[in-house]
């Protein structure tokens, strides 16, 4: 008789750590993170996911997702993940309800690979065996020397580029990035305005940026403004590109993005958008419109999907979740020579998570 593989628990807990400073960007502070992670059990294996966000997570998979999907049969992700889809109908599906599909999709993902004793990234189909990474913090709460600092650290671990935040105050974004130009050498440097710029302030930083080498201009208007982003894209000097896709909780966002021209790299969060499902759609959008992708935060989640996405140019490194990642992951990667890798002795996508390191973080939703 065929082994029962079908879902019999599903757990979620949040637990918000401290930054290891006060920590801003062109449009937002802050000084904690919220993880939300799911375990989900069948056939004697558990998945795991998580998700960067709100706490409000939990109640969502406790209460809405957990009862819906109960019993499913393991190894039939794309039913589950139907069915979470339509029972969020009436609450949202973008926002909160994907943070908590995404999570359990990347738990089913880890589930179905540990059943079958394998890494993920064999399990989807590798297509590349490291993936480059850009180190990226540089903080608008940061001293011109701090910020040099931390960006010259990546570039001498071997980073080609690396992304720091502007947008707060335009006027001394030239001088901040010149002193990020100067500490990296070699490096490509990257910026993110979060949204931060009107059209025309964007433009006309464009070609100042583009004077100091930077290379990538990300949300240089808000990313739900499709228009503007064409207009930056259409305009910026040759040589930079124009990148958005953080807030893509589902397909069509991506469609509608690239439909209309709006960015040369696609960027997209797994922990976001879908899980592994949802990336790897998002990936085969990029394909079919010919973009290069990115991916998002969250370094440690998306390495297994990254290595197997058609068209994906490198991941993001990003300081806050490189640290928490180490700091609550066995198996989280470590960065060598500019890129990371999967260990693929390790079943699933290799992440177990430290619950005894993790309790003083856990709080109530
Ligand atoms: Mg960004």
């Amino acid at each position: 008789m065929a082994k029962d593989t079908s879902i019999e628990r599903i757990d979620c807990a949040a637990y918000t750590i401290p930054t290891d400073a006060p920590e801003s960007d062109g449009t937002l502070e802050w000084d904690r993170t919220t993880l939300i992670v799911v375990e989900v059990e069948a056939g004697g294996k558990t998945g795991l996911g998580y998700t960067y966000c709100h706490s409000a997570v939990v109640p969502i998979v406790a209460r809405t997702l957990a009862p819906e999907i109960h019993g499913h049969e393991a190894f039939a992700i794309e039913q589950t993940w139907a069915a979470m889809v339509r029972i969020v109908r009436n609450i949202g599906w973008p926002g909160v309800a994907a943070c908590a599909i995404s999570a359990v999709d990347i738990a089913l993902w880890d589930l179905k690979a540990k059943l079958l004793d394998v890494p993920l990234v064999t399990l989807l189909g590798p297509l590349r065996r490291r993936v480059p990474v850009y180190g990226s913090g540089g903080f608008t709460s940061y001293t011109n020397e701090k910020l040099a600092d931390q960006l010259s650290g990546w570039a001498h671990e071997g980073c080609a580029f690396v992304k720091m935040k502007v947008g707060r105050e335009p006027e001394k974004d030239p001088r901040r990035a010149e002193a990020a130009r100067n500490a990296i050498g070699g490096a490509q440097l990257f910026v993110d305005a979060n949204g931060g710029y009107s059209r025309k302030q964007a433009l006309a930083l464009a070609h100042t940026f583009s004077d100091l080498g930077v290379t990538w201009f990300e949300e240089p208007v808000s990313s739900d403004d499709l228009e503007g982003l064409h207009l930056i894209r259409d305009r910026a000097p040759a040589g930079m590109d124009v990148a958005a896709g953080e807030y893509g909780y589902q397909t069509f966002y991506f469609r509608r993005m690239l439909e209309t021209a709006a960015v040369d790299v696609l960027q997209a969060d797994e922990t976001r958008c879908g899980g592994v499902t949802g990336f790897m759609r998002a990936a085969a959008i990029c394909d079919a419109h010919g973009i290069p992708l990115s991916s998002h935060c969250g370094p440690a989640i998306h390495l297994h999907a990254a290595c197997a996405a058609p068209r994906l140019r490198h991941m993001e490194w990003f300081h806050d979740h490189v640290r928490l990642e180490h700091m609550l992951f066995d198996g989280a990667p470590n960065l060598r020579d500019g890129h990371i890798e999967p260990d693929l002795s390790r079943p699933g996508h290799g992440l177990a998570f430290r619950h005894a390191d993790a309790e003083r973080f856990r709080i109530q939703p």
